[in-house]
């Protein structure tokens, strides 16, 4: 394995750079564009990873994977009577189907699904509630600790108003209680910074069923665990999870700081991140690193 990624990283390396560095959210546009790392962890424990696995970057949209865990953990399946589990066919910023649903978001990864995921997760402030948030992380990580990149949040809301306007649109229909708690939260939780050695840890429940196969602790029940993997698989990548799919065949969950989530079911979870994404808003030599993986480890779950 360890080998394996040393050669994609190689490989991805020496191909010509594409896509370009988010930059509606000012402090992403920072982010070296050359940047690249991938960490796979399996059951067992082991942990392969190349690259700049030492960079951390901001979670973005990969925390609405942790999000909607978190309050499938406190509210159970009573959390999609307020989001829904269609994909949209929209890229994650778009209100479209809002307007003809009832205000009710499609799924838990738009960004209207995850700022009304963000408003059932308890607390009478920002700070409380985002505390759960990485209390959370830290459990799922066997004790590590998390913490909110500040510039990247500031930046997100001072310029997030479109987020906002979803938020208010979600309120007029009494989807959420609160606008700014919920998007305020979210936008935390978008900001959390991360490295690919940690988001693969992360992930693992995932992998194994709501269970950490390291700790033998159960995180989320085995229906929860599912409804989030095959969120993933359907809705996880924007409005290009068809071709992810096809091309590499793993529920994966991806953000614009250039960060990826994918999970093998039954045998490890992988994070990858590059800084340049494609025009969905993926990272292309991400989803690279990964297409070539699954191809050498034949890991499509769809083969
Ligand atoms: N914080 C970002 C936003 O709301 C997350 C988007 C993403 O990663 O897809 O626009």
């Amino acid at each position: 394995m360890q080998s394996q990624l040393d050669e994609i990283v190689a490989t991805i390396r020496s191909e010509p750079a594409t896509g370009e560095v988010a930059s509606y959210i000012p402090e992403l546009a920072h982010a070296d564009p050359n940047l690249l790392a991938i960490s796979a962890i399996d059951l067992s424990g082991k942990q392969f990873s190349a690259g700049d696995v030492e960079h951390s970057f901001t979670l973005q949209s990969v925390s609405k994977a942790f999000s909607l865990a978190l309050a499938l953990e406190i509210h159970g399946p009573l959390v999609f009577n307020k989001v829904g589990y269609e994909p949209t066919g929209n890229p994650f910023f778009s209100m479209l189907p809002l307007e003809s649903e009832q205000g009710k978001p499609r799924n838990p990864f738009v960004n209207s699904g995850a700022i009304a995921v963000s408003g059932m997760i308890p607390g009478d402030t920002r700070q409380e509630s985002y505390e759960k948030f990485l209390k959370f992380l830290t459990k799922l990580s066997d004790g590590q600790q998390f913490r909110l990149d500040e510039p990247t949040y500031t930046s997100e809301s001072e310029t997030g108003f479109r987020n906002r306007a979803m938020a208010n649109f979600l309120k007029q229909y009494g989807w959420i209680e609160d606008v700014d708690l919920a998007v305020e939260t979210y936008f935390m939780h978008c900001s959390t910074l991360i490295n690919t050695d940690q988001l693969a840890r992360l992930g693992l429940f995932l992998a194994n069923r709501g269970v950490d196969p390291i700790t033998g602790n159960r995180i989320l029940d085995e229906s929860s665990c599912r409804a989030i993997v095959t969120l993933m698989t359907t809705c996880g990548t924007y409005d290009y999870a068809g071709r992810v799919a096809i091309e590499i065949g793993l529920p994966c969950k991806s953000g614009v700081s250039g960060g990826i989530l994918a999970i093998v079911p039954g045998k490890m979870s992988i994070a990858a991140f590059s800084p340049r994404l494609g025009t969905h808003g993926n990272s292309e030599a991400g989803m690279r690193m990964l297409q070539l993986l699954s191809e050498e480890l034949e890991l499509s779950i769809f083969q």
